[in-house]
């Protein structure tokens, strides 16, 4: 069975095609260089819902994946017609050298040990994000981000960071419109506004 590169996980091909897959799509709309990461814990379970996987049929994203998009859609403030497609809004996300990337490049539901995979993976997510993509500034999205935070820290990394009361971006209620309306936990708004006072 192959180890996979992006999770340290001893499984079968069809995993690791399907990482192999995500990096192609993400590869499309990586900016040549990065003004602002977002970093999430892990990629989504299902492909379609994968942020870089444009649809036409937004039906086919569930209704979390839609909400995420949207909420990393509003991160860019205006500049887009409303209800844009996924296609152009992306292309819109990569002119303004945004890029989405993950501590760990396979989902959590793949992983027999997620938090396991987590630490194992957090010097190569720090490294990659130095490295690699060398962000102007740092967005940690969800609470699997949080050790992080405390990393990037460490290696003078903080003034790069984009938090959220000291912590990562999270919003309990992606998937349920109406609450999340209610308890007003979208972030992209918020975001938007930080990212909009950055030199
Ligand atoms: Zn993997």
């Amino acid at each position: 069975m192959p180890v996979c590169e992006g999770c340290g996980t001893r499984t079968d091909d069809a995993h690791v095609q399907r990482r192999a897959r995500r990096l192609e799509l993400a590869a499309k709309y990586r900016p040549a260089s990065v003004r602002v990461l977002f970093l999430d814990g892990a990629p989504p379970a299902r492909p379609e819902d994968y942020f870089y996987a444009a649809t036409a049929d937004r039906s086919i994203r569930s209704l979390s994946a839609r909400m995420y998009f949207d909420e990393l859609v509003k991160c860019m403030g205006t500049g887009l017609p409303p209800n844009p497609d996924e296609e152009s809004a992306l292309a819109e996300f990569q002119k303004r050298q945004f890029f989405l990337a993950y501590a760990i490049e396979c989902p959590f539901e793949e992983q027999a040990d997620p938090q396991g995979a987590l630490r194992r993976f957090a010097p190569n997510a720090m490294k990659r994000a130095q490295s690699d993509y060398a962000p102007s500034y740092v967005v940690p999205l969800s609470s699997s981000t949080t050790d992080l935070i405390r990393l990037f820290g460490l290696v003078g990394w903080g003034d790069r960071l984009i938090l959220n009361s000291g912590g990562p971006f999270v919003d309990p209620y992606l998937g349920d419109p109406t609450k999340q309306a209610t308890f007003g936990t979208g972030y992209g708004e918020r975001i938007k506004k930080l990212l909009a006072g950055l030199p």
